[in-house]
């Protein structure tokens, strides 16, 4: 009876985020620092819209708006963030491929919501502690096995960042290298199933614990700073990514497999090619390709294109599994108040809006179609028979 219970409860709750689309963008405000409080930005939240003040001109033309499914507000807690985010972290405990990245300009909060700091832990360590929980209370139905990469992508080249050789003996925990430590460019295998690994190369490190992870983190911190003479201007300029593998096996012997990626992007910030000259050409090129690959794929997504260029950059091709089909991802589009980064504030904003599932304005319309009108119908009752059972 309750194992029939749990079953039933985690096929509605799927049900209920299928009809919620696969693709949801929130948004989150970076709260002012001291030195902003002059010339900044204001974000106003309106009915779930967010409308964007001009600090140039405040009047008329000065003000746009946006709406996505969701929007942080600057005094927005960490737990808070992850609580909208939770469900479909627990959607990879059922199989589902999940992506979530942190899109913005850097100085906007992308580290802050991925990782935070100690005193406030960011996605990637409430999500694997949620992780740990959840295939503890399962453990009787399903034996769940949690294993972490963690890379780096910086000029289209994708660096181990939990290569360590005396790690097995320095960590409390087993370490598998299928590398070699010396690796600077791993390569991505493009048609994965189910159970291969898209960066077979990388470091797998099996995690039990977010102790475990906050050692893996401080390890990969070390890795990106030794590779680096810039690290400040490297960290803003490349990509990192947690992928969080999971596998179930069941009471019946059947597994299943899926992965969680959690990416902190490069800054989206153009960069004034007029002053990149020689290898800092090269890496501007590289990360324009990158982001702007990323870019593309996630708007011919929203625009359900039939064909979606994932083998175009290094980025797009290693999370190819998780963005798209039966995949699910959620896109982090953060902003600050900085008055004079206005221009790339309304990019993001603007890309966000894009690739959002949730129409603006007049498409809003009052009259919806009955097939909408049944889903809701559908995800009301749906709704119920889960607060009924959990
Ligand atoms: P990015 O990774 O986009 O470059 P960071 O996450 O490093 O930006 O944020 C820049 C600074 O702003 C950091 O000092 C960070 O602690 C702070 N910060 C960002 N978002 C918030 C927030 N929501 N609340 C408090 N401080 C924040
Ligand atoms: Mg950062």
């Amino acid at each position: 009876g309750y194992h029939k219970a749990v079953q039933e409860n985690r096929s509605l709750y799927n049900m209920v985020q299928d009809l919620k689309g696969n693709i949801r963008v929130y948004c989150r405000i970076r709260p002012a620092f001291k030195h902003e409080e002059e010339n900044v930005i204001d974000f106003i939240g309106q009915d779930g819209c967010l409308v964007v003040v001009d600090p140039r001109k405040p009047e008329k033309d000065g003000k746009k708006m946006f709406q996505f499914n969701r929007i942080f507000s600057p005094t927005a807690t960490q737990d808070e963030v992850f609580r909208d985010t939770q469900p479909l972290v627990r959607s990879v405990m059922d199989g589902y491929n999940v992506c979530i990245f942190a899109y913005g300009q850097t100085g906007s909060g992308k580290t802050h919501t991925m990782s935070g700091s100690a005193k406030e832990l960011g996605i990637s360590y409430l999500a694997l502690n949620d992780l740990f929980e959840m295939s503890d209370k399962r453990k009787d139905v399903t034996k769940y096995e949690i294993q972490v990469q963690l890379v780096e992508i910086y000029n289209e080249q994708v660096r181990d960042l939990l290569a360590e050789d005396s790690g097995a003996t320095k960590y409390p925990f087993h370490i598998v290298y299928f590398g070699f430590l010396t690796i600077n460019t791993l390569e991505i295998r493009s048609c994965v199933s189910d159970n291969n690994l898209a960066l077979p190369d990388a470091t797998l490190c099996p995690v039990k614990s977010t102790v475990d992870i906050i050692n893996l983190m401080k390890l990969g911190e070390q890795n990106r700073a030794v590779g680096s003479t810039a690290v400040n201007i490297q960290s803003s300029r490349s990509h990192s990514v947690l992928s969080v593998h999971v596998q179930g096996e069941d009471v019946s012997g059947s597994i299943l497999r899926s992965c969680l990626h959690l990416v902190d992007l490069a800054g989206s910030e153009r960069i004034d090619k007029s002053e990149v000259t020689g290898d800092g050409l090269r890496e501007a090129q590289h990360i324009n390709k990158s982001l702007s690959c990323l870019v593309d794929v996630m708007t011919a997504l929203a625009q359900k294109n039939s064909h979606i260029p994932y083998r175009n950059s290094k980025l797009t091709l290693l999370l190819q599994n998780s963005l798209g089909g039966n995949a699910k991802t959620l896109m982090f589009a953060h902003v600050g108040p900085e008055g004079d980064s206005f221009g790339e504030t309304m990019s993001t904003l603007k890309f966000a809006q894009r690739v959002s599932t949730v129409e603006l304005g007049a498409a809003r319309a009052n009259k919806e179609s009955s097939e909408v009108l049944e889903l809701k119908a559908q995800i009301e009752s749906l709704k119920k028979a889960l607060g009924n059972k959990e």
